[in-house]
């Protein structure tokens, strides 16, 4: 499919065949790629891209050629610059010509492509993923971080459908079927950040104490659910431009959830995407909510998207900025305890990492994701502490000055501390950038700073007492319990008698704390008859966490009350998994007598959820619970084919591992072969293989 139309030009062919394709360390070096305008058609049912583009570049050093990655196939057309050849080669466009220093060249073309990766399309949205993926699978645009680019986008797409993109929407024009939405910005960033993402998407705009329009995207369909899903996202935006201490640099903020998502959140330019996993009720809300991945992918938007690493070595002037202000914007809306306490939990990770003599220095380009944010983060804790708010605060807003629109090293950052603070930070830089090993002392001493980790440090170190010395204090903790404390107490009550412990584990479950209420049902198996009522109004608690696990508990220890049990939670959906409703479905099904001229329904609508019209993560859940019961029929084998084939590596394997399980079985190799001639191409290639296989 390479194919290449070069309009007739002044070079002999010789010379095209031998231009220098020389590939600098850094072409930056030699051309800065100044502007794109493109407009983007992506085809839904085809899968594919059709696109005009025109770059726009200034040569820095006199030379012969020059390149946009384009990592995908793509069919060049129509090429517009008669002086410059364009030649597809290498997953590479070279452009070639006798290029002169300081001039400014444009070249345009459009182009045909059937991205394989870094554009997705699912039955009813398409959307991007640049950081990992490359954008140049879709647009040809520059992989290395280091060239800024303008990029100003135009996408036509069916009518009936929304689109998020990076910048400012400055015109939508009606074309009947199609239309063109065109959007402007009006600085440069990397490649990587370019995104957009089509679906069937409402909006509600927000505005912040600085007039930044927040624009906070859902599926038409849950409208409902805004609120808890966007909560705090206005305190959170405001927090952190004032905490920050400068302006967001970009000209409006939107957020949009995205179904079968590769990450939690991805933050684009502008346009921060996450996934739909997020969307959750109130009661959701108290055990997954996008605040962290709110305020982390905010936080990009000047740690990354504004000032940007030159490369992987300074890796944590992203994830770890990211993830301490992250943090920061917590403590804000949760409290210091709660900070301290993910402070805490993250210590504990990398002091077991550390001490497994894995621990990873912060500069390490190849270094863990929880090196990079978790480790981090402490780094700039620790760091804060040492030189204090106000310093700390002058340092980064002059750093953020200083490398707007540009790429930095952490030697850059570091000096900048450094001129703030008036002193070298040599020790600093040796514990917390370039030490492999964590620093426990020193990060044990900075908790201790908090009043609340040195109360559960005083019960933590109580689990090898025995019950009978620490009932009192424990009794005393119980009254008014802190979330993390009162977790703690309960843990330490499991395996103890019950002649001592019953009256702590009435007064957890009258605390009305719904953590610790939660840390029971987590952790108690079996049910004293004694706490049967306490533990079954678990089932009312504002928890899905809770409400499963406890469905579960007493389904298995009070079979006399199954049916009362289910009763009780018909109708209940819980997280976006629909965690409750799947296992209701499943408990129903293996529940003898109850329901019976249901069952079959009931086993409908779990098949149902294995289908693709359903986000992985639901489709995960029911592909399990059809496995244990072993009930797979045509559809859901067909689906289990279809997932296995899924873009979410995660998923995709899942899938396989059970698909390769029922290869096993003579009976279901048989219900596989008979549905070959169903299949669409890529699902019987796929089949075929997995058949041979084995
Ligand atoms: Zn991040």
């Amino acid at each position: 499919m390479k194919l290449l139309r070069v309009k007739p030009s002044f070079f002999c062919l010789l010379s095209l065949l031998f231009f220098s394709a020389f590939v600098f360390s850094q072409q930056t070096e030699i051309v800065d790629f100044i502007s794109v305008k493109a407009v983007v058609r992506p085809l839904l049912k085809e899968k594919k891209i059709i696109a005009n583009a025109s770059y726009t570049f200034k040569i820095l050093k006199k030379c012969d050629s020059v390149y946009l990655d384009a990592k995908g196939i793509f069919l060049l057309k129509n090429i517009k610059n008669h002086k410059i050849a364009v030649i597809l080669k290498n997953k590479k466009i070279w452009f070639v010509s006798n290029f002169k220093p300081n001039q400014t060249y444009t070249v345009s073309f459009e182009y045909e492509t059937s991205p394989k990766k870094a554009l997705y399309f699912l039955d009813h949205q398409i959307w991007t993923q640049g950081q990992g993926k490359y954008t140049s699978n879709w647009l040809p645009s520059i992989d290395d971080m280091n060239d800024k680019i303008e990029f100003d986008i135009s996408y036509i797409i069916p009518s009936d459908k929304t689109i998020v993109a990076n910048g400012k929407l400055v015109a939508v024009t009606d074309n009947g079927n199609v239309k063109k939405w065109s959007f402007n910005m009006e600085h440069p960033m990397s490649s990587y950040l370019v995104s957009f993402a089509v679906g069937d998407f409402s909006k509600k705009t927000i505005v912040s104490s600085s007039n930044i329009h927040m624009e906070l995207y859902y599926p038409t369909s849950d409208s409902l659910l805004i609120e808890p899903t966007y909560r705090y996202s206005k305190r959170i935006f405001d927090f952190l431009e004032n905490e920050i201490g400068v302006d967001y640099p970009w000209q409006n903020y939107k957020q949009v959830p995205l179904k079968d998502f590769l990450y939690a959140g991805m933050e684009n330019t502008s346009a921060t995407f996450f996934s739909d996993a997020f969307i959750v009720d109130s009661i959701g809300f108290v055990d997954r909510n996008y605040v962290n991945v709110n305020a982390h992918e905010l936080a990009h938007q000047w740690f990354g998207n504004l000032v940007t690493e030159t490369s992987s070595e300074s890796h944590w002037l992203h994830e770890g900025f990211a993830s301490y202000y992250a943090l920061l914007a917590e403590k804000e809306v949760f409290g210091e305890d709660y900070y301290y306490w993910k402070l805490f939990q993250s210590a504990e990770q990398l002091q077991s990492l550390s001490e497994e003599g894995k621990g990873e220095a912060l500069n390490n380009p190849k270094a863990s994701s929880l090196t990079f944010y978790e480790k981090g983060a402490w780094a700039l804790h620790i760091l804060r502490e040492k030189i204090g708010d106000s310093i700390f605060k002058k340092a980064i807003k002059n750093y953020i000055e200083k490398y707007q629109y540009k790429n930095v090293r952490i030697d850059d950052f570091i000096i900048e501390v450094e001129h703030a603070y008036g002193k070298e930070l040599i020790e600093y830089k040796k514990d917390w950038i370039l030490q492999s090993a964590f620093k426990s002392e020193q990060a044990y001493q900075s908790l201790i700073k908090s009043n609340f980790i040195n109360e559960y440090f005083k019960i933590s170190a109580l689990r090898e007492t025995p019950i009978t010395l620490k009932m009192a204090e424990f009794g005393k903790a119980l009254i008014f319990p802190d979330d993390f404390i009162g977790q703690e107490i309960v843990y330490q009550l499991i395996n103890e008698p019950l002649s001592l412990t019953l009256p702590l584990y009435k007064k957890a479950f009258n605390s009305n704390n719904v953590f610790v209420r939660q840390a029971i049902a987590l952790s108690m198996d079996k049910i004293p008859k004694e706490l049967k009522s306490y533990y079954e109004s678990l089932l009312y608690d504002n928890s899905y966490l809770t409400q499963e696990s406890a469905l579960g508990n007493l389904w298995v220890n009070f079979p006399e009350n199954k049916s009362k049990y289910l009763d009780k939670m018909d109708g209940i959906i819980g997280f976006r998994d629909k965690n409750i409703r799947q296992f209701w479905l499943f408990l129903a099904l293996i529940t003898e007598d109850y329901q019976t001229v249901k069952k079959e329904y009931f086993l409908e609508e779990l098949i149902e959820y294995t289908s693709s019209k359903y986000a992985y993560n639901i489709r995960e859940k029911a592909l399990e619970y059809i496995g244990y019961l072993n009930v797979w029929n045509r559809d859901s084998l067909v689906n289990l084919i279809d997932a296995s084939q899924h873009h979410y590596w995660r998923f995709r394997d899942f899938s396989r591992n059970i698909f390769k399980g029922l290869l096993e079985d003579e009976k279901y190799r048989e219900q596989f072969m008979l549905l070959k001639q169903e299949l669409d191409t890529d699902s019987l290639k796929f089949l075929k293989m997995m058949l041979n296989e084995k």
